[in-house]
């Protein structure tokens, strides 16, 4: 197994990077490219001794970095950031060649909001402050310490985005963090060591670990030194995780899967609410976000059916890589597969495909509109995670309310009207931690994020990151009792 691998001209080390060193490990696993399905490399296959030295590599520079002044974390932060504005390029194409989202959008949108996470998080560390105030004459101070080593594991459809939404806030705060990318995408995670490396992180800061959550996942999570685990993911993972964390009682952060609702009232602007629809292809689906549910009001189903279709046909479907291209591959034969199952089996019930509804070549599946479900059925309920919606029509808000909040789940949802009451009144009875009005995906870090119901537990953001990766202490401190005080 060849430590560096060159993927589109980008040398990446394939080893762990533990303590500030490159470890190799004796197994490896295969990572291909969703693309064209090409091996890439072997990455090395970690398991409980390689989860034990990141862990104890983890412990052994908390302290060092737990005192460092806030100032010097935030410059070290900046300078990760600046590290990775220099290498969006690398980062970019290495991420698309690794999972297939589309390059344009991890050279415009992701790898910029990759060096954004380092600097909000750097500078929302040196706003983080809470007023004294008093309690009978005594004075009460809230400040945020740094809990200790934290676990974050993170999955393959926007591998480095979250991956440092989660590495940011912990190392601002003051943690060390040991980070186990999904085994679909593990590339720009090892990227990300060499450009903390070389923005100056002491060792030891950030462990990067790879291998399979099967393998390596139960040694992190269960571990006694561990005082934070983060986690994106399935539900499933989600609670094997939580079971496991329950033996130390180690509080969790939990970001999971979704099934979420574009509401359209006859009174929306309908072509803004058929662009906000057909935008929940993207990523080729395989966002936790996606609004994969439309609930339309009878009167303007038919023109909104017929308006949508037209967009979708004139989609491009192709190389994640060319500027044209507006669907890439899903991320493995295995998702394509499950995929297929769901729609295979709505079909079989009942289900009516408006377009789409099979494979395309490789790993592509052609975008799909499923009509005629019903409410209780699997493609209703359960999370797809490729480009298929589902379009149920409701006749008022009830309904609308009723179907929207149906499911085990309560990520985000979406409404277009036109009447602000009627968002506002809609809005209040939705369960979901996100709700976007007439808009998508407008995501600000100092608002909270996070799903209700089996969609996650707490939420990321701004302060609340802070309140999670740290443990808050109140002193309390009496007016008397000083110097001379104690004769
Ligand atoms: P997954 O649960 O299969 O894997 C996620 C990570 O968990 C991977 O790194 C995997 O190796 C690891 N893992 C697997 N078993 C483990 C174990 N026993 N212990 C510890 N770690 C283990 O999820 P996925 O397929 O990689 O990602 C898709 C899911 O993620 C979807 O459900 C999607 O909705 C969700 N997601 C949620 C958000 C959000 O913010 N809410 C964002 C993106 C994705």
């Amino acid at each position: 197994m060849s430590d560096n691998i060159s993927v589109a001209g980008v040398s990446v080390d394939t080893r762990h990077w533990i303590g500030g060193r490159r470890i190799a490990s004796a197994g490896s696993f295969a990572d291909h490219s969703p693309i064209d399905g090409s091996l890439l490399g072997e990455i090395a296959r970690g398991g409980p001794a390689e989860a034990e030295a990141a862990v104890a590599a983890a412990r052994d520079a908390f302290p060092g970095w737990a005192t460092t002044p806030r100032a010097e974390r935030a410059r070290i932060l900046h300078a990760i950031a600046d590290g990775v504005d220099k290498r969006i390029e690398e980062l970019a194409i290495v991420e698309t060649t690794d999972n297939g989202a589309l390059l344009r959008s991890h050279r415009r949108g992701v790898m910029p909001r990759v060096a954004h996470n380092f600097r909000f998080f750097a500078d929302w560390l040196l706003r983080l402050d809470h007023e004294d105030f008093e309690t009978r004459g005594h004075t009460n101070h809230v400040s945020w310490d740094p809990a200790g080593p934290c676990v974050l594991i993170t999955p393959w459809n926007a591998p480095l985005m979250l991956a440092t939404w989660k590495v940011a806030p912990a190392l601002a705060a003051g943690n060390t963090v040991v980070l186990k990318p999904a085994e679909w995408s593990p590339l720009t995670a090892s990227l990300l060591a060499d450009v903390a490396a070389e923005a100056g992180l002491p060792a030891g800061v950030l462990n990067v670990v790879q291998g399979y959550g099967s393998e390596i996942g139960d040694a992190l999570t269960s571990h006694p030194d561990v005082r934070r685990i983060s986690f994106t993911g399935s539900v499933p993972t989600a609670k094997r995780i939580a079971a496991s964390a329950a033996a130390n009682l180690t509080p969790l952060s939990l970001e999971l899967g979704g099934k979420s609702p574009l509401l359209v009232f006859a009174d929306a602007d309908l072509d803004l609410a058929v662009d906000l629809a057909v935008e929940q292809y993207d990523n080729a689906g395989q966002v936790c976000l996606a609004a994969t549910r439309l609930l339309v009001e009878e009167p303007v189903a038919e023109e909104f059916t017929r308006r949508f279709v037209e967009k979708v046909t004139a989609l491009r479907q192709g190389d994640p890589r060319d500027e044209g291209t507006d669907i890439g591959p899903n991320i493995h034969p295995r998702q394509l597969e499950k995929i297929d199952g769901f729609v295979q089996r709505a079909l079989a019930a009942g289900a009516r495909a408006v377009i789409g509804g099979q494979r395309g070549d490789g790993q592509y599946y052609a975008p799909t509109l499923l009509t005629d479900v019903e409410q209780d059925w699997e493609i209703v309920q359960e999370e797809v995670f490729g480009p298929v919606l589902t379009l149920q029509t409701f006749a008022g808000e009830d309904e609308a309310e009723r179907l929207a909040n149906d499911t085990r789940f309560g990520l985000a949802a979406t409404v277009a009207t036109g009447d602000r009451e009627r968002a506002e009144r809609v809005t209040a009875r939705l369960v979901a931690g996100t709700v976007w009005v007439n808009c998508f995906f407008v995501r600000d870090l100092q608002a909270p994020f996070g799903g209700s119901r089996q969609s996650g537990v707490g939420r990321e953001g701004g302060t609340w990151s802070f309140d999670f990766y740290c443990d808050l202490k109140n002193t309390v401190t009496a007016p008397q009792g000083w110097g001379q005080d104690h004769g």
